[in-house]
């Protein structure tokens, strides 16, 4: 049989990795896309099926070079599998986010991903390939603070939906993973970012929404913590590209991450009771509710 190829964005680290590593082991040749040449020069070190590429998904001219690189390597036999799946992961009260990081989040988790299926899909027809995109629970429900995150993977899912319609007379499947909690290094890096975001907000921002952010970072730290390995989303990812029936989404992660999809079938009002109940609990602040037919997501913060 011929050695099938897959391409995977974002695999310098987490789920990326464990996907290249993954496909390797099962005999794939992988190109694992990373931003930084180092990266990719500790995943050649890891299996001899991977063969690193630079690629920034929202560089242009780096997408047409990595197409040119991949296409020379795999000939006329195309590419069998394209795994977008680099991502990042914004979090800050929307009223006070700078414009210029939600575009940034919508431009890497959603514009950047079609970029890069436009640009390969004449290697994936060739190859009669699979596309895998990396979605997340935070696509099918959104909790404050995450707006811009989950606004992308909304997006992601739409256009997922989509492309595997526009593409399934081509026999081209699209298939969406959503992760919950997963143990990958996008935690601290979006703390990090939030710690840095936070610091450059008006001090009205800290006022109004000091108590959220400050529970949705512990509800980050233990996310991490408690998150199921990498590994388990590589599973799914390899099940999607090889598998005679791939599903068209796969819910991968802990029970927390299934909770959050079920509070969807909560009547929205008590949903964001719920949500905002917990998020804007602080031990010296008391939560006064509006009665519940006058709640228009609003709510008052009494010292
Ligand atoms: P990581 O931070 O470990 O991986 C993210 C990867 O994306 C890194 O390789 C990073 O590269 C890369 N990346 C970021 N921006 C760009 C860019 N502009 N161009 C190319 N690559 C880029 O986190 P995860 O493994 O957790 O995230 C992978 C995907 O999984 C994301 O799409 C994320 O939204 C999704 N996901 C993760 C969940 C989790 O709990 N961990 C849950 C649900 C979804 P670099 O090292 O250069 O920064």
């Amino acid at each position: 049989m011929t050695q099938q190829t897959a391409l995977v964005t974002g695999a310098s680290s987490g789920i990326g990795q464990a996907c290249a590593l993954r496909l390797a082991r099962l005999g794939w040749r992988v190109f694992a896309a990373v931003r930084n040449p180092a990266a990719g020069e500790a995943l050649k070190q890891k299996h001899s099926n991977i063969t690193s590429l630079i690629l920034d998904v929202t560089d242009e001219a780096q997408i047409r070079t990595a197409v040119e690189q991949v296409g020379k390597a795999v000939g006329a036999a195309g590419l069998q599998g394209l795994v977008n799946n680099a991502g990042i992961a914004v979090a800050a009260p929307l009223e006070f986010i700078p414009i210029d990081e939600l575009r940034r989040q919508l431009e890497v988790n959603v514009v950047a991903q079609m970029a890069v299926t436009q640009a390969f899909l004449p290697l994936l027809r060739q190859g009669h390939g699979r596309i895998v995109n990396m979605s997340s629970v935070g696509g099918k429900s959104v909790v404050p603070m995450l707006g811009p995150y989950s606004a992308s993977k909304y997006a992601l899912e739409a256009l997922s939906d989509a492309l595997r319609m526009e593409l399934m007379p081509s026999g081209i499947h699209v298939a969406i993973i959503e992760p919950a909690s997963i143990k990958t290094p996008i935690w601290d890096k979006s703390l990090a970012a939030a710690d840095e975001l936070e610091r450059k907000m008006s001090p009205k921002a800290q006022e109004v929404y000091g108590v959220p952010m400050a529970n949705m970072r512990k509800l980050a730290v233990a996310s991490n913590r408690t998150g199921v390995p990498a590994s388990a989303v590589a599973k799914a990812v390899t099940h999607a590209l090889t598998a005679n029936q791939p599903k068209v989404r796969y819910l991968v992660g802990n029970a927390r991450g299934r909770v959050q999809t079920l509070a969807n079938l909560l009547p929205a009002r008590w949903r964001d009771r719920l949500l905002v109940g917990m998020l804007w609990r602080e031990p010296k602040n008391r939560l006064k509710m509006k009665p519940m037919g006058a709640l228009h997501s609003s709510c008052r913060i009494q010292s």
